[in-house]
């Protein structure tokens, strides 16, 4: 994975879930990047790196260009036993 460079297509497949955020404090908006949307828009062998990303991006909110971007495992897509384990402590009963 190390070393590897990321295209939007890899990102999916590999269940990568990337998050760009305001570098603006007094903003602070953060968002989950749609990769199905942008290979759609990029084409799936579009590199994904984050210097590849960053200047296509802007903040919505305050239309600043300094986005940085977050990539993590989505949690939504990877079935993992650490997940329902942290669910159960976290909830209490
Ligand atoms: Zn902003």
């Amino acid at each position: 994975m190390i070393g590897k460079n990321w295209t939007l297509q890899s990102l999916i497949d590999g269940k990568m879930a990337v998050t760009a955020f305001c570098h603006k404090a007094a903003c602070n908006h953060s968002k989950t990047l749609n990769l199905d949307a942008l290979r759609d828009r990029f084409g799936p062998d579009a590199p994904a790196m984050q210097w590849d990303l960053r200047p296509k991006l802007k903040c919505e909110v305050c239309q600043s260009k300094g986005v940085g971007l977050i990539y993590s495992p989505d949690s939504t897509k990877v079935s993992g036993m650490g997940q329902n384990l942290y669910a159960k402590t976290k909830g209490g009963r």
